[in-house]
């Protein structure tokens, strides 16, 4: 069997974090190094590796990531002032876990997204 990834453990709360959102398909907690006043990371339960491994079939996962992030900015007070979602794929990209995620990031004006750094 394949191991676990860090956020499948956090998931099944086996590793400590601040969730602030579950249901039966996504997870959602504060991101332990944050790069904005509102940094949320929202995580679908299936160890989907990144987008670059997605499937067909995990369309409704997909879709449900944006209706959870919608969901997490209303309660957050940004969803008419605005925010960010990002999602980091692969090496370039600069992700880091292998464990599909989106940011939510908020709070104040955000900085620019910024070319590849040298
Ligand atoms: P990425 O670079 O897109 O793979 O993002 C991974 C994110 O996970 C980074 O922003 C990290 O700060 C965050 N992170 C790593 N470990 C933890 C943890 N134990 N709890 C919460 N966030 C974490």
């Amino acid at each position: 069997m394949a191991e676990e990834t860090l956020f499948t453990k956090i998931i099944k709360h086996e590793i400590p974090s601040n969730i602030i959102y579950e249901d039966d398909t996504v997870t959602a907690f504060t991101d332990i190094n944050p790069k904005a006043q509102h940094h949320i990371l929202i995580v679908p339960h299936k160890p989907i590796p990144s987008i670059a491994e997605v499937q067909p079939e995990d369309e409704q996962v997909l879709g449900h990531l944006l209706v959870v992030a919608r969901k997490i900015a209303t309660e957050l007070g940004v969803n008419e002032s605005g925010y960010r979602l990002v999602v980091n794929v692969g090496r370039d990209g600069g992700q880091e876990v292998p464990h599909l995620h989106v940011h939510l990031l908020a709070g104040g004006r955000l900085g620019g997204l910024g070319f590849p750094q040298a």
